[in-house]
């Protein structure tokens, strides 16, 4: 049985590196089980220090700057945060897209994150749905421009993130169906794109509005590997709860 991929984006929180660690180690305290890892996307200043803590946390970045070395004032690199200890990056995420970030911005971020050494979870989702269906085709369009060029032998290094942006920080999530059929789509864009050989080894995940309660419903009945949860994340009792019921499953 494959493991669960549950990863909590962090955004900016929480304000303190104390509280931070204070957060690590309360969610430690409540996944006692040493196979039930997870993964922490965290911001940039904290990821030092946290890879140090002795946890189940495998600690990464939100994004990378897409600079390479130079005179760039205030900016980061992917080998920099490799350096720093991040093991993986979000990429696309749609906060960062609605600031400008295009689909050739991001494949350039996950080339040069790949290079680096860091595993990628790529962001993708529609901001609507249509009765026509329309956002299927959208979904695949972010898809395969962002990993156009990208080496398949690549591909397991690869996370597809499914967040539809209506269910972001909203209320309600995308329902089990909705999601199993997104799941669905981007298996088969990434099969005719580079074969279904190489599409299998990309795992696929749901964020958007996860809670402890509906969470291990999209493993058993959502069509994806795991989750990328936003606000629950900072909650040690909801964040633990999420990694456990999906762990029983
Ligand atoms: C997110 O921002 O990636 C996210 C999924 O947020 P939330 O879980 O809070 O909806």
């Amino acid at each position: 049985m494959k493991k669960p991929i549950i990863i909590g984006n962090w955004k900016t929180n929480p304000e303190t590196l104390q509280e931070a660690k204070k957060n690590i180690l309360a969610i430690e305290k409540k996944v006692k089980d040493k196979k039930q890892n997870y993964l922490l996307a965290v911001p940039d200043a904290y990821i030092s220090t946290l890879k140090d803590i002795k946890s189940k946390a495998i600690i990464g970045a939100e994004n990378i700057s897409g600079l390479e070395l130079g005179a760039y004032t205030g900016t980061t690199t992917a080998s920099m945060l490799k350096s720093a200890g991040a093991l993986f990056t979000i990429l696309g995420h749609s906060e960062v897209r609605t600031q400008g970030e295009t689909d050739e911005i991001i494949n350039k971020k996950i080339k040069q994150s790949l290079a680096s050494g860091l595993f990628v979870v790529i962001c993708v989702g529609e901001s609507i749905r249509d009765k026509e269906a329309k956002y299927l085709k959208v979904v695949e369009e972010q898809l395969l421009k962002s990993l156009a060029g990208v080496n398949r032998e690549l591909f397991s290094k690869i996370i597809i993130a499914y967040e539809p942006i209506w269910a972001i920080g909203a209320k309600n999530p995308a329902n089990t169906h909705e999601c199993f059929e997104m799941a669905i789509a981007i298996r088969r864009a990434l099969a005719s794109f580079a074969t279904i050989d190489y599409a299998k080894k990309v795992s696929i995940i749901y964020g958007g509005a996860v809670t402890e309660e509906n969470s291990a419903s999209f493993i058993t009945d959502g069509g994806v590997d795991g989750l990328l949860v936003g606000r629950a994340s900072l909650n040690p009792t909801s964040f633990s709860k999420i990694i456990t019921n999906c762990y029983a499953k």
